[in-house]
């Protein structure tokens, strides 16, 4: 049976004092079991939003969010409970997320004991395990938080996150906290995890360059919107909106090359203050009339390929690397 989740049209308007943002609008993502969907977009363009919607942990104004195909909203509680514990969070600050009152072994007994996972002795059997599928050994057990590295830390969150056997993990940023040097180790856990457990993930971060590591598909996010949705190589050779060309222009090639810059002008808008039209089109170096009267709607435009431009045929034709900006 296939995991699907499903965001139809949907908008999540976050009260700002007096005003209302709309924060994600018409997002629709699916996510399929053992499948990771890389989350970008800059900051602020609602992708912490669309995790939080998916775990029900921020309240949508309208649409939809469907477990194995039932939609988590008409779940009565019992159900509802079940399915919410096979979907957890995984944050960018590990220090923030773990309490730290308990020690690296309580960490993980805790989700077990909540939802009344075994007795004593099977809790500890289990936590251990936990903890070796992360490769955190025991000498930690009995240690806090705060005697931890960053990149223990958020092993020491995984593994918690993994003690109800989740099917989902929305994963929010959850490298950008550690160095550089222990990202990749952590990218490289979850790749196993991901391929030993079968989970899927939704890998929410702005960096490129770690998303291509673990997603297979990427969704790019602006202003609240999908903009273009596709399979990961496709994202990252042959991006078709603008934005991406844009964001991809930024990251060095597989080779480490450096592609050439599209850097674009203007300042990323704000979602209280969303221009008319196609959102990026202030910025959008391929930019005509009717991008400022009407919105695109996302299009399949190949195999598994979605993106939300008019000029989608004209960008067709140019290759990211010699548009010209102003
Ligand atoms: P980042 O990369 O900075 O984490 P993001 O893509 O995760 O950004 P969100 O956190 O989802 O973006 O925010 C989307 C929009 O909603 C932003 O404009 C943000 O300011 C706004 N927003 C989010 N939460 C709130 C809130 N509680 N009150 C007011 N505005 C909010
Ligand atoms: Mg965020």
């Amino acid at each position: 049976r296939a995991v699907v989740r499903h965001y139809s049209p949907m908008r999540s308007g976050v009260f700002s004092r007096a005003r209302t943002i709309r924060a994600v609008d018409g997002v629709s993502i699916d996510l399929r079991r053992g499948e990771t969907i890389g989350l970008v977009g800059e900051s602020g363009s609602g992708k912490s939003t669309v995790g939080r919607l998916l775990l029900g942990l921020e309240p949508a104004n309208a649409g939809q969010v469907l477990f194995e195909g039932k939609p988590l909203a008409k779940m009565d509680s019992a159900a509802w409970r079940h399915s919410r514990a096979r979907m957890q969070m995984v944050y960018q600050d590990p220090l923030a997320a773990l309490d730290r009152r308990l020690t690296v072994h309580q960490q993980i007994e805790e989700p077990l004991i909540i939802h009344r996972l075994g007795d004593t002795h099977a809790r500890r059997v289990r936590a251990r395990e936990l903890l070796d599928a992360v490769g955190l050994q025991s000498h930690h057990d009995e240690r806090y938080p705060h005697e931890l590295s960053g990149g223990q830390r958020q092993r020491v969150v995984l593994a918690r996150a993994l003690a109800t056997n989740p099917d989902v993990l929305v994963c929010d940023e959850p490298i950008s906290a550690l160095d550089v040097s222990i990202q990749a180790q952590i990218i490289n856990l979850l790749v196993a995890l991901q391929q030993k457990l079968g989970i899927a993930i939704l890998f929410i971060s702005h960096d490129l360059r770690a998303v291509r590591q673990i997603a297979s598909r990427i969704a790019v996010m602006y202003l609240g919107h999908i903009v273009e949705e596709a399979p990961t190589a496709d994202v990252l050779f042959h991006p078709l909106h603008p934005y991406a060309q844009a964001l991809v222009s930024a990251v060095p090639d597989h080779r480490g090359l450096r592609r050439d810059r599209i850097v674009l002008k203007g300042e990323p808008p704000s979602p209280a203050n969303r221009p008319r039209g196609c959102a990026f089109h202030p910025r959008c170096p391929l930019v005509v009339d009717v991008c400022s009267q009407h919105s695109p709607v996302l299009r399949e435009v190949g195999p598994g390929k979605r993106v939300a431009c008019h000029r989608l045929d004209g960008v067709k034709a140019v290759d990211h690397r010699q548009i010209e900006v102003g």
